[in-house]
């Protein structure tokens, strides 16, 4: 491709609504342009990185049984109903009407769409399992659209649902999706990982989540570097401490007046707050619901969540005060089964003795309370938030803390959706059972911010090999290179390479800023210092190493360079 008969309108200025480095970068580099907030046209550029990450996450789907499909982006309101999510899904959903005021929404994910139509195709246990997939756009009204396209409201997602007979179909449908992905982010020329995560709104017991290695990233991630444990941070959970050998002490009452502060009543009776019990409130339904962390934890309320399973809320501690009876900043566990107050406490509340916690008396704590002895706890969870250097559950080495991009993730969902929407099947004795589903997406365009994120510096990004928009991009000083450069632009095209020839009339120095903002991995400088030698200068943009090619050797070595640079999945 001749640069002056493409399209790549680079800016030189930082453009003021970005705020991550991918956001920038992809509007510097002329890849995309806001039609609106969290709607993006997607250049020639990026058209292309799309089109090498489209094409290996197909090869890898079907390789893995996948069988590609296209399905409406408009959804009819009623099989949304059927599962409940027409009203679960909120402001998120884009909703429309036809001219008979029917209601139908812009597809954000397609279960229902899916199960419905394998609803009325697939009878028989002997057509499973199916694993059906496609690759389009998908809509979620984002409240606040930000990050360009990492957070928008219209993107590109390749999702394939699975359905099987029974539970060991479901799992080995997992394992083949869990090593698709694998096999798809080590060919991207990604670092990433798989994590444990958390399964959400969507439903089911079993999740992983692929995210690409980031410091900017939105997630964070604990992993041991012993054993192969990772989770993401909404969901990862330590080993627990060994119970602390001490005799019971005779509970004592102390006056912490204006103490009301973990750090200020620890501080002030001169203990750790690793003996402090906190107390929180949370509304629950109509009730009210004391949880019971350790003073120096940190509450993860997404596993609390998963504990109510039903919509809840932290209760302010004036609200606390007026419902219950009780002094803001003093509330504690003892006396509270008087109030009838159900009471939840996290795992380490069990190894903890003689313990600080607030009287339910203005001014004073309470010291020496012992679980058993002073209160009791009716349910016990995991329920705090696990941070570096916490012992690795498995193993018990310290976990490691990084952050990451999401880009993938893979879920067991059972029969949450092939129950709601009666999709069955007859098995071999003829019975009727419901489609055992698990369903498995890929943020497509977000993998291309994502990768981005992963690898630029202050000039620009810097494409791994496999994903690149162009591979090569030759650039010739001034137009008397132009011939040579011609020559080798013919003699890599012949090889299969995919060039760029920068052959515009323009200062080498803008030629050299737009190559490295654009990011093509090899940069082949034709020059008349290197041509009075018969050597072109090359520029490896992923590491900065320069090299001296001589001009008979340019196109091995960009083929043994390609060959070397694109990650073969094992
Ligand atoms: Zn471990």
């Amino acid at each position: 491709m001749r640069y002056s008969q493409y399209y790549i309108p680079t800016l030189r200025e930082i453009p003021a609504e970005a705020e991550i480095d991918s956001h920038k970068l992809m509007l510097r580099a002329g890849m995309i342009r806001k039609a609106a907030a969290g709607m993006y046209s997607f250049l020639p550029l990026a058209y292309r990185v799309l089109q090498k990450i489209t094409k290996i996450v197909e090869e890898e789907m079907d390789r893995a049984g996948g069988l590609q499909v296209l399905l409406p982006i408009v959804q009819p309101a009623d099989i949304w109903h059927q599962t409940g999510r027409w009203d679960v899904y909120g402001d998120e959903m884009f909703r429309l009407q036809d001219r008979h005021k029917r209601d139908f929404c812009l597809g954000p994910t397609h279960e229902e769409m899916i199960t419905t139509l394998v609803k009325n195709e697939v009878r028989s246990y002997r057509e499973l399992p199916l694993r059906l997939y496609q690759i389009q756009n998908k809509y979620r009204d984002e409240i606040r659209p930000r990050y360009g396209v990492m957070r928008a409201r219209e993107f590109i997602m390749k999702d394939l649902y699975s359905f099987d007979r029974d539970e060991e179909g479901l799992n080995r449908s997992y394992e083949a999706m869990y090593e698709a992905y694998t096999r798809i982010f080590t060919r991207l020329g990604l670092k990433f990982r798989a994590v444990e995560a958390d399964s959400g709104a969507i439903g089911g017991d079993v999740s992983h989540e692929f995210m690409v290695l980031a410091p900017s990233g939105e997630s964070v991630i604990l992993y041991c570097e012993e054993c192969a444990y990772a989770a993401n941070n909404e969901k990862a959970s330590a080993a627990l401490p060994v119970k602390v050998e001490e005799a019971f002490l005779p509970i004592e009452q102390v006056h912490t007046p204006e103490q009301t502060t973990v750090p200020a009543v620890t501080a002030y009776l001169g203990v750790e707050p690793s003996k402090l019990v906190k107390t929180l409130f949370y509304q629950v339904g109509e009730e009210l619901v004391a949880v019971l962390v350790r003073g120096d934890d940190e509450l993860n309320e997404i596993k609390l969540g998963n504990l109510f399973n039903q919509p809840y809320r932290l209760a302010p501690p004036e609200e606390v005060a007026e419902r219950l009876d009780l002094p803001v900043g003093y509330v504690g566990p003892v006396g509270l089964r008087e109030k009838e107050v159900k009471i939840i406490a996290d795992l380490r509340i069990k190894t903890m003795v003689n313990v600080v916690c607030g009287a339910n008396r203005r001014d004073y704590h309470l010291r020496n309370v012992n679980l058993e002895r002073d209160f009791s706890v009716d349910t016990f969870a995991d329920l705090r938030l696990a941070k570096a250097g916490d012992p690795c559950p498995h193993c018990q080495q310290p976990l490691q803390e990084t952050r990451g991009v999401e880009v993938g993730h893979i879920f067991k969902l059972g029969t949450k959706y092939s129950s709601a929407l009666r999709a069955h099947f007859r098995d071999e004795q003829g019975e009727e059972k419901p489609f055992i589903m698990g369903c498995y997406g890929i943020g497509v365009s977000r993998i291309v911010a994502a990768a981005i994120e992963q690898n630029n510096d202050q000039d620009g990004i810097k494409w791994p090999v496999p994903i690149a928009p162009f591979q090569v991009l030759i650039l010739p000083i001034n137009s008397e290179q132009l011939a040579t450069a011609e020559e080798i632009y013919q003699q890599l095209r012949a090889a299969g390479v995919e060039v760029l020839l920068d052959d515009r009339e323009e200062r080498a120095g803008v030629k050299f800023k737009d190559a490295d903002l654009i990011g093509i991995p090899l940069r082949i400088t034709v020059g008349p210092k290197g041509l009075a030698q018969g050597e072109v200068e090359v520029k490896v943009r992923m590491t900065g190493e320069e090299l001296r090619w001589p001009l008979a050797e340019v196109t091995s070595q960009v083929l043994a360079f390609l060959q070397e640079n694109t990650p073969e999945a094992k």
